[in-house]
């Protein structure tokens, strides 16, 4: 069984888009489940000769429970099904409740969670970065999955925490 990483977040934050990173845009479906999980994507990938299935958890904006509930369910789901999580936060625009409930949920879960501060596009958004110590996850890695900044170095951090 290969190890699963689940990408979290609130809506809007760059889970997809560091997700495509993550797989190099292959996008090799290997496990989709509507209907009971239509809202959660698993795909397979590979870093640093390790394979494992990533699990992207995007829609969730659109379900009609609303925002918060359906974050916090299908959120609850894939962290659940995790070896390990990287936890999704726009350093751009900081830490807010959204942000704030995730951090209660993973704690009560207790997976290994990597924090990704996405957003980071250049060497002025480290500060924005940085001041993510505040949610108690852990190092904030600055990453811009748009751009693929420090991509590699949360990878490597991921695949220690698994
Ligand atoms: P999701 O809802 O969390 O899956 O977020 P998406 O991956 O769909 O991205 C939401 C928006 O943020 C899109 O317009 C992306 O292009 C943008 N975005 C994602 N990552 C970055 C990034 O690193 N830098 C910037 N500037 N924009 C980003
Ligand atoms: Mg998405």
């Amino acid at each position: 069984r290969l190890p699963v990483l689940a990408v979290i977040g609130r809506p809007n934050v760059g889970k997809s888009t560091l997700v495509n990173r993550i797989l190099g845009r292959r996008e090799a479906v290997v496990e989709d489940r509507p209907g009971v999980t239509r809202d959660r994507v698993t795909y397979q990938a590979e870093w640093a000769g390790r394979r494992f299935k990533v699990v992207d958890t995007g829609g969730w904006e659109q379900d009609v429970l609303g925002i918060e509930a359906s974050v916090a369910a299908q959120a609850e789901f894939a962290i659940e099904a995790a070896d390990a999580v990287v936890f999704v936060v726009d350093a751009s625009v900081g830490a807010t409740d959204t942000d704030e409930n995730m951090v209660r949920l993973l704690r009560r879960t207790g997976k290994p969670v990597v924090l990704c501060a996405n957003k980071v596009d250049g060497p002025s958004g480290e500060a924005d970065a940085a001041a993510l110590w505040s949610l108690g996850v852990g190092e904030p890695h600055p990453v811009s999955a748009l751009h693929g900044r420090g991509t590699g170095d949360l990878l490597d951090a991921v695949l220690r925490a698994m």
